[in-house]
């Protein structure tokens, strides 16, 4: 009864909000969008003030197949801004931080990225040493990050820093949000395999912080970090997907070029994707989505492998055609322009042949989320962690 009250309340928001923007060929983009979060059809399970309703993330659904279907416009924010940044501040945010970033965060307006990894810190990321200090005034942070996605075009960062060398390593850090237009943040982008520059290198130097602009406690950072990656992965069945049909389709036009062995490679493949959807729409009904770091941990590496494994059959099916026609200068122009493709559905195929090899890298390797699941699901041993308990600054690096 009460799932059908709130599938009734989620429609007549929709019904409100499609009556105020009668349909036409050009919708007032911004507008509609900002209408859309005060409607709280942003994000249904966020809370009521900050573009939600309070209601089960289920019905995110609905919100999202009844505008497609009106053809009203989407957000343009990058996904880091609107899924993994956004849910962090909601559940840890305070409330001038809520009001101040979510709406524009939705809007598209305010770009996001994630500084965390370092050159001597990924799979490690509870070493990094990028510190920030608090003088009388603010906090002053110094150090480097890298492959920071998105950092060229981000208004603003997720930064993660060590504000306690002398605390177990964990422990020392804190999660800040920085204005990336500060003095002494310095962004160099970096080549990457398929011709892009999502990438890129940051420099910190004496950037100062606000206080305000800490998010979470002072020494909590490793705890919001990984909401932030939990977070991450969980959306990941979504994120990295390429649709089924047109490999399908590509196999029918080389029909003569697809052995029996490779067409049931194909047909491999199409099991795992229905497979994969129905899974995600399970996870999609899930309430508790995003919070269980395991369950997250499992649904990468799936997602991941799945995306990779779809790539090979891509190529195979493709035969040479798959080596050429990736024009890795136009890849690149694209992204130093900032219009690098909105979503893994839109890369060339080419591109997502070549891009898919780093999933099982991004939001922590697939080797570390195995450690994960063996410890955390299967109660296997833990690593040796000779370095988890003295202070930072004693363990040789
Ligand atoms: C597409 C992409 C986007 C990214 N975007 C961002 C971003 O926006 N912000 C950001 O901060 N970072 C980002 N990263 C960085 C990413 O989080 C790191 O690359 C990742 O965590 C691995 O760290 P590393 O590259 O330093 O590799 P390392 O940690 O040096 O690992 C090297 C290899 O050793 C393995 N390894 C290391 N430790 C163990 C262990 N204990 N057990 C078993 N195997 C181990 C790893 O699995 C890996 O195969 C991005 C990476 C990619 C590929």
């Amino acid at each position: 009864v009460t799932r059908l009250a709130d599938a009734d309340l989620v429609s007549a928001e929709i019904d409100g909000l499609l009556a105020r923007f009668p349909q036409s060929p050009t919708w007032p983009k911004k507008a509609f969008l900002n209408a859309q979060y005060d409607a709280g059809l942003a994000w249904v399970h966020f809370d009521r003030a900050y573009g939600g309703l309070g209601l089960e993330r289920q019905f995110q659904e609905m919100v999202k197949r009844r505008l497609a279907e009106a053809g009203a416009p989407v957000t343009t924010a990058t996904y880091i801004a609107v899924n993994q940044v956004s849910a962090t501040l909601h559940a840890i945010g305070t409330d001038d931080q809520k009001r101040r970033f979510l709406k524009s965060i939705f809007t598209g307006e305010d770009s996001w990225c994630q500084l965390f990894s370092e050159p001597g810190a990924g799979s490690d990321l509870a070493g990094i040493a990028t510190a920030a200090v608090h003088d009388d005034r603010a906090w002053m942070v110094n150090g480097q990050k890298v492959w920071s996605s998105g950092a060229r075009e981000a208004k603003y960062a997720l930064l993660l820093a060590r504000t306690d060398p002398y605390a177990p390593k964990h422990s020392g850090l804190t999660m800040f949000i920085m204005d990336m237009r500060s003095v002494g943040v310095e962004v160099r982008p970096l080549r990457q395999a398929d011709g892009g520059a999502r990438f890129n290198e940051v420099f910190l130097s004496d950037v100062e912080v606000d206080d305000q602009l800490r998010l979470g406690e002072v020494g909590d950072g490793w705890r919001v970090g990984m909401l932030v990656l939990g977070t991450e992965r969980a959306a990941t069945s979504d994120f990295f997907v390429r649709p089924i049909e047109e490999l399908l389709s590509l196999a029918r036009e080389r029909h003569e070029a697809v052995s029996p062995a490779l067409r049931d490679e194909v047909v491999r493949r199409w099991i795992e994707a229905r497979v994969a959807g129905w899974t995600q729409h399970r996870q999609d009904s899930e309430p508790q989505r995003g919070r269980s770091d395991v369950l997250a941990a499992i649904a990468k590496v799936v997602a991941s492998e799945h995306a990779q494994r779809l790539s090979e059959t891509l190529a195979a099916v493709m035969g040479p055609a798959a080596q050429v026609g990736l024009d890795y200068e136009a890849v690149y122009a694209k992204d130093m322009r900032d219009e690098g493709p909105a979503s893994f559905r839109s890369m060339s195929p080419q591109q997502f042949i070549v891009r898919a090899r780093a999933m099982s890298i991004e939001g922590g390797t697939n080797e570390i989320l195995r450690n994960i699941i063996g410890e955390r699901v299967l109660g296997l041993p833990q690593e040796p962690r000779i370095d988890k308990d003295p202070p930072w600054n004693q363990v040789p690096r």
